[in-house]
């Protein structure tokens, strides 16, 4: 959609990333980290300081302890840390639970791993879990459950009664799980982030993963981390360690400084709640019916009361018609599940939300 957009010369609020310029302070520490010489690899596992830095900073928000030497490494992105955690335990014929509509790289990974996705769909139209059908669907080839919170495509997030309920599907099982908390910063309305780091009893058994492109605006430095324990972060080393091996060093260096003033990650929930705010505002003049999003930068909207076409066909005829790209939600299915949903990046500059809804309004 973004190659669609760039074509027709669209507004993309499409593909999920930010428009606006990312802070000069970090950018400034890349250049100093640079120019003081920290030009060569980095340890295998990261930059020592940044991952103490990632430690306190767990400490901070989820008031726990994690091990920065055995429990944390820095990866280039989130996408890597998911992916090369399902290499890590997954054997062939193993069995993954799996929510759609979902992140696009989840089932590949598990099927390029000789693996098997169990697909469960999020209830539409409030993409909540269905418990009892995650109960009804494990099996003993059952090996890992990947969560998503705040969620991509839907803005979902969990809450206490989801963390309870996989309490209760986990207990007295080998299910290893796999939380994607890349939008961690990223909730609104007061909700509280449910990090799986917050429950010791879960987060023995489970990988979680990091972005700091979604953080601190810099989609583009690919830049991440998974905290695991001991014996896991062990085995994903092993992975790691002949795949990427070390991360860009200068922006370790500078995230190391950056990640330890506190408000570089608590400001982030309300600047984007403004625009998740304006963007809601501005659509009130369009057909579109927009659905929740209590988290991530992104929202969907229903267009059934516009178009009954499908909503790939939809998506590329607003584009070039109207001059805004958006992300048909069926493509976050393998069997191409069509509820007529779209989905809006809303992380951009007022006026290209504004120039956007203007479009829209015409549709
Ligand atoms: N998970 C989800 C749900 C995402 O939306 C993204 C952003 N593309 C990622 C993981 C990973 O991001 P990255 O690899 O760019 O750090
Ligand atoms: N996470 C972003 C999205 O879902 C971008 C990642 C990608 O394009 N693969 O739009």
């Amino acid at each position: 959609m973004s190659a669609l957009a760039t074509e027709h010369n669209a507004v993309n609020l499409g593909q999920g990333f930010p428009d606006f310029p990312m802070s000069a302070e970090l950018t400034g520490l890349v250049t100093e980290a640079m120019q003081n010489g920290f030009n060569q690899y980095a340890p295998m596992p990261g930059y020592m300081p940044l991952r103490e830095a990632i430690a306190e900073k767990i400490e901070f928000l989820y008031n726990t302890k994690v091990n920065p030497g055995t429990q944390i490494t820095i990866t280039p992105g989130g996408t890597y840390a998911i992916y090369t955690a399902l290499t890590t335990v997954l054997q062939p014929g193993d069995e993954v639970i799996v929510f759609e509509p979902g992140y696009d790289s989840y089932i590949p990974n598990i099927v390029v791993n000789g693996a098997i996705p169990v697909r469960i769909d999020l209830q539409f139209p409030g993409y909540k879990i269905n418990w009892a059908e995650v109960r009804q669907r494990i099996t003993p080839k059952t090996k890992m459950i990947m969560l998503n919170s705040p969620h991509n495509p839907t803005g979902a997030v969990l809450g206490e009664d989801d963390i309870q309920q996989l309490r209760e599907v986990v207990q007295g099982t080998n299910i290893i799980i796999l939380s994607d908390e890349v939008y961690e910063h990223i909730v609104f309305d007061n909700v509280k982030h449910q990090s799986i780091l917050r429950y010791p009893d879960l987060a023995k058994r489970s990988f979680v993963c990091f972005s700091f492109g979604k953080t601190y605006h810099c989609t583009g430095w690919k830049l991440g981390y998974a905290v695991a324990p001991d014996a896991f972060t062990r085995e994903f080393r092993k992975v790691h360690q002949f795949n990427c091996f070390s991360c860009h060093t200068p922006s370790q260096v500078a995230l190391a400084t950056f990640l330890r003033n506190k408000d570089s990650y608590l400001t982030l929930g309300s600047f984007l709640q403004q625009k998740r705010d304006y963007f809601l505002q501005l659509m009130t003049n369009t057909r579109f019916s927009m659905l929740d999003s209590k988290g991530s930068y992104f929202i969907c909207a229903q267009y059934d009361r516009i178009s009954d076409e499908s909503d790939k066909d939809f998506a590329i005829r607003i584009t070039k018609e109207f001059g805004v790209a958006v992300i048909p939600v069926s493509a976050f299915y393998q069997n191409g599940t069509d509820n007529k949903v779209v989905r809006f990046c809303f992380g951009k500059k007022e006026e290209t939300l504004a120039l956007a809804a203007e479009r829209l309004s015409q549709v």
